[in-house]
């Protein structure tokens, strides 16, 4: 199997991307790894400091690291939006994959100082695992697989919330065409700069997308902005909140150099939407197992849908 980074480069060699969907239990997660595998293309777990608590930190890494063993298939793990060094050295010492910092509402200098405080981190278990020594306790090369963390941070603020937005949340300025105003986009200059200085593997810039899904307005990806960017930056692009985006948009996004691409509000809604119609139509059900069976076909089908844009699979 190949590392992450190397599946990254790969999406970025073909024009593609990598599909990363976040979970808040086992029932998604094994709904993402189906449409996955039914399409054999890898995929990243995200889990935010939320979603991860209340899986448990040690026990996601741990589910994650079984099914990519057992089913030998690419499933990478990412600790989404993490706020403080605290919780980016959790995340690594548990053995994820990817951390992303997020001091990206803060001034730049703020945020270039936490992240390269992450990327140094980063590097240090990185050099001690390739000498096959580990910094957890339980013992030599106990992760069983190769380990590369890698570290993602984010530039230009883009909402927090991944829920169904009555319209864009204030701070964010728009243009008069409803998209966000260009002044709150990411510059092609300040992508390079952030990267070079923080010495980061992959960016998220502020593209014109919105974390959450927005009501009859969802504002539109700035595409030229997007190619610009890829154009002024050897680190692959990675584009948040992606729910609530047309597929045409999608796959134009992914064109113009976006090499992983975010999910989770229209998991959750699907998730909880089947949830609710399994329990009306089934209200003597107490067996969760049959009752949210349901809820898990119903995100390994927005997955699919998704994977097979984000891979140019017919
Ligand atoms: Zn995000």
């Amino acid at each position: 199997m190949k590392t992450l980074r190397q599946y990254i480069q790969e999406a970025r060699e073909n024009g593609a991307a990598i599909g990363h969907f976040n979970i808040s239990n086992v029932e998604a997660l094994n709904g993402i790894v189906k449409a996955a595998r039914k399409l054999n293309v890898p995929v990243v777990i995200g889990v935010s400091e939320g979603e991860r608590d209340f899986i448990g930190v040690s026990q996601v890494s741990a589910l994650v690291r079984s099914l990519r063993q057992k089913l030998n298939h690419p499933i990478f793990l990412n600790a989404d939006h993490t706020y403080s060094f605290e919780r980016v050295k959790e995340a690594i010492d548990a053995g994820f994959d990817m951390v992303i910092t997020d001091h990206a509402g803060t001034d730049i200098q703020a945020n270039i100082d936490f992240t390269r405080q992450a990327v140094q981190y980063a590097k240090e278990v990185n050099e001690k695992r390739a000498n096959g020594l580990d910094v957890d306790v339980t013992g030599k090369n106990s992760l069983g697989f190769p380990t590369e963390v890698l570290v993602e941070a984010e530039i230009g603020y883009i909402g927090k919330s991944s829920k169904v937005l009555d319209g864009v949340p204030t701070e964010i300025p728009l243009d008069e065409n409803g998209n966000i105003a260009l002044s709150a986009l990411t510059t092609a200059e300040d992508a390079s700069t952030f990267v070079r200085e923080t010495g980061i593997d992959l960016l998220a810039p502020a593209v014109g997308n919105i974390h959450g899904i927005v009501k009859n307005a969802q504002p539109k990806l700035n595409i030229a902005r997007i190619a610009e960017i890829a154009a002024s930056t050897d680190a692959p692009l990675v584009l948040h909140g992606a729910s609530g985006i047309g597929n045409t948009e999608l796959a134009a996004a992914v064109e113009a150099g976006i090499s992983m691409v975010h999910y989770n509000t229209e998991l959750r809604v699907a998730y909880r939407d089947a949830l609710r119609d399994s329990l009306a139509q089934n209200p003597n059900e107490v067996a969760p197992y049959k009752f949210l069976a349901s809820s898990v076909e119903a995100v390994e089908k927005v997955v699919e849908e998704k994977l097979r844009i984000m891979n140019k699979i017919k």
